[in-house]
C-alpha cells in the first residue's frame, strides 16, 4: 500500500524523528496509506494538522525498575507508559511484559489503540506500556516484587480519569491483581477503574477474560455474513495459545467452525478433528506449559516444531500471538491453500507486504484494530460497572460486546465503501478511527 503525495512528508518527519523503531512506522504507514481520500474529504482535517499530531504521542514515561529475584540477586529492567491520544478520553491500553519490548514497540502498539478505541465508540483514549520484564519461568513472588516495583512508578501517572491499564501479552489476571495491590497500598484509595480485567470478585467484568477472543470470531461471522457465507462448516487456523487466542477457539467452536491448529513459540499443534479445548485450556491456564503437550493426550495430533503454522490449510487464519508473525512467505501458502478471509486477533500480526498480497488476491482483512478491539471494549464496560458500582450478567454483558463488534463491523463496512475500496476493512477502520479521533482534536483547539 502506498502513501499518497500529500502525506510523504509526514511519512519522511516520523521516520526521522522516531529513529530504530521499524513497528511504530509501520503502525504509521498503514494508516498514512489509507487516509488520503478523507483528507481530500474534510480539509479542515489537514488544516489542523490532526494527523502529524496523531503521530507525536502526548507523552511517553520510561523509568527502571528494580526488584530482588528468588536468589537474592538485583534485577533491573525498563518499564514504558506511551500515553499516545486523550482526545476521545483517558488514556486506554494494556501493559505488556516480555523480553522484546521497547519503545518502538509501545508506541506503535499506543498508536493502534487510539484508532481502535475510537473504533468501539466508547469514551476511551489510546495508550499503551509494559516492561522487558519476562514472566516465563519465574515463581509467583518474583511476579509480585516486579509488578510491586512496577506500580510503585507507574501509579503516579494513571488514575480512572487520566490513565487505565489492562493487560496484555504477559500480564493476565494474577499481574493486574499484584497491580492493583500496590496502586491501593500507595494512594489508599480503592479506586477500581484504575486498571481493568481485575479478578470478577473484586471489580472484574464478566466476559473480560474472553472478549478479544469471542470478538475476534464475531468479527470474522459478520464479514463471512457480508460475503453470503458464514461460520458453520468452516475450517480455522489460530495461531498463539494465549487469552485471546483460547477464547478465540472457543467462540468460532460455538459458532459451529473447526479451529484444527494452534501454536506457542516452541511450534504449533494440528488436530484434523478440532483441537479439543479443554486439554488447551489445561495445558496453558491450569499448568503454564506448552502446547507440544496436546499430542500426549490426543494421539491422533501432531506437534511441529520447525515449522510455519501458515502451511496448514484453512479457509480462515486467525492470528492471535504478536507482531509480524505472518509474512510475506507465509500468506503465499494461505492464498495457495484457498484461504478466503484473515481476522487479526493480535495487534499487527501481519507484515505490509503479507497484507498487501492477501488485499491482491481479493482476501478479506480485519485488521487488529477493529477485530480485537472487543478487549478493550468490554474494559470500558467494566469501567462503566465500576464507576455505577454494578455488575452485570455474562449473557448480558457478552450481547454488549457482540453488538459492539458488528457495531465496528458496520462502520469499517460501510466506510471502505463510502471512500471508494469496497470491502477493504484496513482502509475502512483506518478512516473511521482516523476521523472520530480527529474530530474530536479539532473542537479541543490546539493541544
Ligand atoms: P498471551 O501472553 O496470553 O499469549 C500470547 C501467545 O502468543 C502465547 O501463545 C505466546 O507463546 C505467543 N507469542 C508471544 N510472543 C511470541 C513470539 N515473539 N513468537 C511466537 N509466539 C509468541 O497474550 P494475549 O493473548 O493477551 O495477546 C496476544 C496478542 O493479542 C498480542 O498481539 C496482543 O497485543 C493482542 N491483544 C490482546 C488483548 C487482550 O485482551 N489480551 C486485546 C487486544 C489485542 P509463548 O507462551 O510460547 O510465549
Amino acid at each position: 500500500m502506498a502513501i499518497d503525495e500529500t502525506l510523504e512528508h509526514v511519512w519522511a518527519d516520523v521516520v526521522t524523528r522516531n529513529p530504530g523503531e521499524p513497528e511504530f512506522h509501520q503502525a504509521v504507514h498503514e494508516v498514512l496509506s489509507s487516509i488520503a481520500p478523507v483528507l481530500a474529504k474534510h480539509p479542515e482535517l489537514a488544516e489542523n494538522k490532526t494527523i502529524e499530531r496523531i503521530c507525536e504521542p502526548e507523552r511517553q514515561i520510561i523509568f527502571r525498575v528494580p526488584w530482588v529475584d528468588d536468589a537474592g540477586e538485583i534485577r533491573i529492567n525498563r518499564g514504558f507508559r506511551v500515553e499516545s491520544n486523550s482526545a476521545l478520553g483517558p488514556y486506554k491500553g494494556g501493559l505488556r511484559f516480555h523480553p522484546s519490548v521497547n519503545l518502538g514497540i509501545v508506541k506503535f502498539l499506543g498508536f493502534e489503540q487510539t484508532f481502535k478505541n475510537a473504533l468501539t465508540q466508547m469514551p476511551i483514549g489510546g495508550g499503551k506500556g509494559g516492561s522487558d520484564f519476562d514472566p516465563k519461568g519465574r515463581s509467583d513472588s518474583e511476579v509480585m516484587r516486579f509488578c510491586q516495583s512496577f506500580m510503585t512508578e507507574l501509579y503516579r501517572h494513571i488514575g480512572e480519569y487520566t490513565d487505565v491499564p489492562a493487560g496484555d501479552i504477559g500480564v493476565g489476571a494474577r499481574e493486574i491483581g499484584y497491580l492493583f495491590g500496590q496502586y491501593k497500598r500507595i494512594t489508599n484509595r480503592y479506586e477500581s477503574g484504575v486498571l481493568t480485567g481485575k479478578g470478577i470478585t473484586w471489580g472484574g467484568a464478566l466476559v473480560r477474560t474472553e472478549a478479544t477472543g469471542y470478538g475476534a470470531a464475531y468479527f470474522a461471522q459478520q464479514m463471512l455474513r457480508a460475503r453470503g457465507t458464514d461460520v458453520e462448516g468452516k475450517t480455522f487456523v489460530v495461531s498463539g495459545s494465549g487469552n485471546v487466542a483460547l477464547f478465540a477457539i472457543e467462540k468460532i467452536h460455538q459458532l459451529g467452525g473447526t479451529v484444527v491448529a494452534c501454536s506457542d513459540s516452541h511450534g504449533y499443534v494440528t488436530d484434523a478433528n478440532g483441537l479439543n479445548l479443554d486439554t488447551l485450556k489445561d495445558i496453558k491456564l491450569v499448568g503454564r506449559r506448552r502446547v507440544s503437550d496436546y499430542v500426549e493426550s490426543h494421539p491422533g495430533a501432531v506437534h511441529v516444531s520447525d515449522g510455519s503454522i501458515w502451511d496448514v490449510p484453512c479457509d480462515i487464519a486467525v492470528p492471535c500471538a504478536t507482531q509480524n508473525e505472518l509474512t510475506a512467505r507465509n500468506a503465499a501458502a494461505l492464498i495457495r491453500n484457498g484461504v478466503m478471509a484473515v481476522v487479526e486477533g493480535a495487534n499487527m500480526p501481519a507484515t505490509s507486504s503479507a497484507t498487501s498480497a492477501f488485499l491482491e488476491a481479493g482476501v478479506a482483512v480485519a485488521p487488529g484494530k477493529a477485530a480485537n478491539a472487543g478487549g478493550v471494549a468490554t474494559s470500558a464496560l467494566e469501567m462503566q460497572q465500576n464507576a455505577s458500582r454494578d455488575s452485570w450478567s455474562f449473557e448480558y454483558t457478552e450481547q454488549r460486546l457482540e453488538q459492539i463488534m458488528s457495531g465496528i463491523h458496520a462502520a469499517c463496512y460501510e466506510t471502505a465503501e463510502e471512500y471508494g475500496a469496497p470491502g477493504n476493512y484496513v482502509v475502512g477502520a483506518n478512516i473511521v478511527g482516523f476521523l472520530r479521533v480527529s474530530q474530536a482534536m479539532i473542537a479541543q483547539g490546539i493541544i
